[in-house]
């Protein structure tokens, strides 16, 4: 049989016991600030997109390249062996037409959010992101893309250096 513990030992306080002062209070404001390091392989990633640049890392043990670029292959169980820059083109994985904007209030023009499978990345290796210059009735899966960057001035090294994916156009590769 379990025993439940109905009353805790103690005395217990009321709202109006803080109300009234009968206990002491006090009251500070935490001064706090966070730092941290994102990681050799994030790192360079955030780096190099400020470069206008994406990143991977190759195994050649299982002969992937893995994109974003990690440090260890989750396959192989052993460090990933070169860097390599791959292209800024790629393929519609998946995406959502969404009402919401990321404060979570209704929109009336939706965004139109998905994963890229980056080109010269292995298969399924992509980046959540934006999608642009498209409308939710022109965007589908296996729609060919390349990332829209922001100008080289405005980058901060972040995902948002690249304001969305756009169609490729004609003639481009
Ligand atoms: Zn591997």
């Amino acid at each position: 049989m379990t025993a439940r513990t109905s009353k805790w030992p103690g005395i217990e306080l009321s709202a109006d016991d803080l109300l009234k002062g009968n206990v002491t209070q006090t009251r500070f404001r935490p001064n706090a600030k966070y730092a941290w390091s994102a990681g050799e392989a994030m790192s360079r990633f955030l780096e190099e997109l400020q470069n206008g640049r994406l990143i991977a890392r190759t195994c050649r043990s299982c002969d992937r390249v893995l994109f974003p670029p990690r440090m260890f292959c989750e396959e192989c169980f052993r460090p990933t062996d070169e860097w390599r820059i791959i292209r800024d083109t790629g393929t519609i994985e998946t995406f959502s037409i969404s009402y919401l904007d990321t404060d979570a209030r209704r929109i009336t023009e939706p965004i139109l959010v998905g994963v890229v499978s980056l080109d010269g990345a292995s298969p399924k290796m992509g980046m959540m992101h934006y999608f642009g210059e498209m409308t939710k009735d022109e965007i589908r899966i296996g729609m060919r893309v390349r990332a829209a960057w922001k100008p080289a001035e405005e980058r901060r090294g972040s995902v948002l250096d690249i304001r969305y994916f756009r169609p490729l156009r004609e003639g481009e590769s």
